[in-house]
Order: structure tokens, then sequence, then C-alpha cells
């Protein structure tokens, strides 16, 4: 099939437009659909696992949606850079799912999650330091009480710094086109539960997903503490680098 060059203007243009509605109403499903189940529907049955008992305050949803919608922006473009990276050959994504054999599907996601949650980690901290937090992780932490809406509220700074790993890693790790939408699948749900402000996972402290999978307790900590709990999907970089709460 022979497909058309995506690097002409107006395809670069229409692509960043579709990926900016796949994004978008990405975020509004998710996180919408979150914050109508335990927000709205049923919020008495969550009440005892809800994190923070303070009210959210005036505005703070609008702020976090004006600043997703941004994020968004920067998500689409680095999607339209990565399909022009795919056409032009310079990504190591595969079509044919037994091309590295199929035990290295499920193994090529497991070693992006950590490669990750590497990455994120460590610009996390680093964000935290004063002078980079005042104007590139501020705006993320403006939400004391996270919210599903929280979820991809960051300056476009740290959009950024969010948005270059995905090509990154698509020019280095091959992965299988399923793998990657599974990927963006996961990210999008971890990040809404994890800024739910309610518990979903067991309480049971010991329980392998409390203990080695970050919830919203683990996050919620990190929104009022702010010096601990920097992971994104895992706890294990927290609890190396003794930063674990
Ligand atoms: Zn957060
Ligand atoms: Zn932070």
């Amino acid at each position: 099939m022979d497909l058309p060059d995506f690097s002409s203007p107006s395809w670069l243009l229409l692509l960043t437009l579709i990926f900016f509605i796949i994004i978008t109403g990405r975020y509004f499903l998710v996180a919408g659909l979150f914050y109508l189940v335990f927000y709205t529907w049923f919020p008495s049955r969550f009440e005892a696992r809800k994190i923070n008992k303070k009210k959210y305050k005036k505005g703070q949803f609008r702020k976090e949606i004006k600043w997703s919608l941004i994020t968004s922006i920067l998500f689409s473009i680095a999607g339209t850079i990565m399909v022009v990276l795919w056409q032009k050959g310079l990504t190591k994504v595969y079509t044919e799912a037994y091309q590295y054999g199929w035990w290295y599907l499920p193994v090529s996601l497991v070693i992006f999650m950590i490669l990750h949650e590497t990455y994120y980690y460590w610009i996390h901290r680093w964000m935290h330091q004063p002078t980079v937090f005042k104007i590139v992780h501020k705006v993320h932490h403006d939400s004391h009480i996270a919210s599903p809406f929280t979820a991809f509220s960051f300056h476009p700074l740290e959009g950024l710094l969010q948005a270059v790993f995905l090509p990154i890693m698509l020019m280095i790790l091959p992965m299988h086109y399923v793998v990657i939408i599974i990927l963006l699948i996961i990210m999008t749900f971890s990040s809404v539960i994890n800024h739910l402000d309610i518990e979903i996972y067991p309480k049971n402290r010991n329980n392998i997903l409390t203990k080695w999978v970050i919830g919203a307790t683990h996050h919620s900590n990190h929104h009022h503490y702010f010096k601990y709990n920097y992971g994104l999907y895992f706890t294990f970089w927290d609890k190396i680098g003794g930063t674990e709460k």
C-alpha cells in the first residue's frame, strides 16, 4: 500500500489534529469516567478510601483541564513526530508479532516500563530542585489534593520532558505497535488511578500490588509531602533511593 508523505506540511497538521482529538478524548474519557464513578455516582461507597478529606479548591479542575489540554498538544506533536520517524525507517517499531518471538512482546513492555520508571524518577527528583521546581514542576503541584484531572496537568516544559521519552525509545527499543498502544493505555490509567485520591488497590501493606506498584496513597503522599514518592508506576526506585514514605 502506498502511503502519503506524512512529512508534508498538510499531513503534519492533519496528523497533529488527529492525535489531539484522540489524546484529549482519552483524557476526558478516562479521567471523566473515574470522576463520575468515584466522586459523582458512588462517593459514599468510597468514602472510607478517600485519602484527603478536605474539599477541592474552587477552580482547581478548570485549571487542571487547561494545563492538560496544553500537554495534549505536546503529546500530539510527539505522536506526529513518531509517525514521520516511522515512515522514514528511523524507528524500531515492528508489525509482525512473531518477528522477535512471542515471548518478546510482554518482555518489551516490561523493559519499556522499567526504563520509563528510571527516566521519570530521576527527572522528577531533579524537578524538585528549588529553582527548577518553580519553573517546571510547580504547576503540577498546585494540585495539593490530586484529582483524576491532575493526570496530565503539567507545565509545558514538564510536558515536553515527558513527551520526548516515547519517540526516543521507539528509535532504540524494538516494540510491536500493539504493545505501544497497550503502553499508552497503561500510562493513562496509571496516571488517573495515582491521582484519584481514593485508594482502589488492597490496603494491606504486604500485598504485592501495594508493595511494588504505585497507587493513589503513594502518589497523594507525594502531592502532600513533596519530598517523598517520586516514582511513576513502581516503587523500586523510591526504595533504592530512600525516598519512599
Ligand atoms: Zn502527581
Ligand atoms: Zn513532584
